[in-house]
């Protein structure tokens, strides 16, 4: 069976989230790259937790912008949005309305089913199936095609793919000509969280720009005023990616829940991680294998809080728990019966501070739990 998606977003992407627009650290990257930046092909190396893909929306909807740059008549009116100098994307010239209306007709986004069903937009899914991490080849192959007709408003045409690893090698390579040799007046705009997973004739071809996430202060200025309750330990958990942390506030994660993750695994606690995907389990247990070996070895923890990491890891105990992690995370697609999988990597992780748990056992010790290493 032939999974179809609904016309609205094979054409264009579905309304943002009013605070998805509002994501003050890109502006001076977008005015940047909106003077410099001459090629067809910009590859945007950045997280979708650090704003990746608003990043590529409002680049792609200034450069469709029909209001001429420089006017300051237009800055501040986008609202909620960003602002900058030149003034674009306006938010309301005869392209951004159509682009904000998601019916603009020289613009195309390709993201696989799973980035929709994130965003919530509507997609229509094959039920036998998970939603797909794949940009499919009919679809790159569809845009490559679309890319050559004629643009509807004649400011040029704009493919945006998010992110682009997301495509199999034969959908890059059907990518590949078009990177080469656009059609006049089209550009394309890619996305990748790590450029050495494309091919070196993909990052070849296109010019590269590095968005990093905002600094700590600006991150949680912005968590604060979306109503994240311990938007600190969130944005540690998360990397110092606010969109993450973000997002992981809005499924209901507490900054307790998440803090309470070291403490959890080394009583062999799995009732913790009940209804976490397990998705989420294998990124909070590597990262704690990341601040357990950290501070064993004299260093500081980045993903929680210092005084939560039980002390005494065993450093082959941890990995070899890492290299468990790392196996099960290569065959995320394989249909595992989830609460067995996450009751079996507690049960492994455990082990890391078993050594130490027995050994205070046997002196009878009332030795508190919180290290002192790396706080
Ligand atoms: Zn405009």
């Amino acid at each position: 069976m032939v999974t179809r998606r609904a016309d609205t977003v094979a054409d264009g992407p579905q309304p943002l989230r009013p605070e998805a627009l509002a994501l003050p650290w890109l502006a001076p990257m977008l005015e940047e790259t909106l003077r410099t930046h001459q090629g067809h092909a910009l590859l945007v190396c950045g997280s979708a937790g650090a704003g990746a893909l608003e990043f590529v929306l409002r680049l792609s909807q200034a450069w469709l912008c029909e209001q001429p740059p420089q006017s300051t008549a237009a800055v501040g009116a986008l609202e909620g949005g960003l602002q900058v100098a030149s003034g674009r994307p306006c938010g309301h010239c005869g392209s951004c309305r159509l682009f904000l209306a998601h019916t603009h007709p020289d613009f195309r986004l390709r993201v696989p089913e799973a980035v929709a069903v994130s965003h919530g937009w509507p997609v229509q899914l094959d039920e036998r199936r998970k939603p797909s991490r794949q940009i499919r080849i009919d679809e790159v192959r569809q845009a490559i095609d679309w890319m050559s007709t004629t643009s509807g408003r004649g400011q040029g045409k704009v493919l945006a793919l998010h992110p682009v690893e997301a495509m199999n090698a034969a959908s890059a390579s059907a990518l590949l000509k078009t990177l080469e040799e656009p059609p006049s007046g089209a550009r394309l705009v890619l996305s990748t969280a790590d450029p050495a997973l494309l091919m070196p004739t993909i990052r070849s071809r296109c010019q590269l720009l590095r968005l990093a996430p905002p600094p700590r202060p600006v991150a949680l200025q912005w968590l604060q005023s979306q109503g994240v309750a311990d938007a600190s330990v969130l944005l540690d958990g998360a990397g110092g990616m606010p969109l993450t942390a973000l997002q992981w506030s809005q499924e209901g994660l507490t900054g307790s829940a998440w803090a309470s993750v070291p403490q959890a695994v080394a009583r062999g606690d799995a009732s913790v991680f009940g209804g976490w995907p397990v998705s989420r389990v294998l990124d909070a247990f590597q990262k704690l294998c990341h601040d357990a070996g950290s501070t064993q070895l004299g260093g500081s923890a980045r993903f929680y809080p210092a005084a939560q990491l039980p002390a005494g890891a065993s450093l082959d105990r941890l990995t070899q728990w890492f290299k468990s992690l790392q196996r099960v995370t290569r065959h995320a697609e394989h249909p595992w019966s989830e609460p067995l999988l996450i009751e079996s990597l507690v049960a492994e992780g455990r082990g890391v501070w078993e050594a130490q748990a027995k050994r205070r056992a046997a002196r009878g010790s009332a030795t508190p739990e919180h290290a002192t290493l790396g706080s």
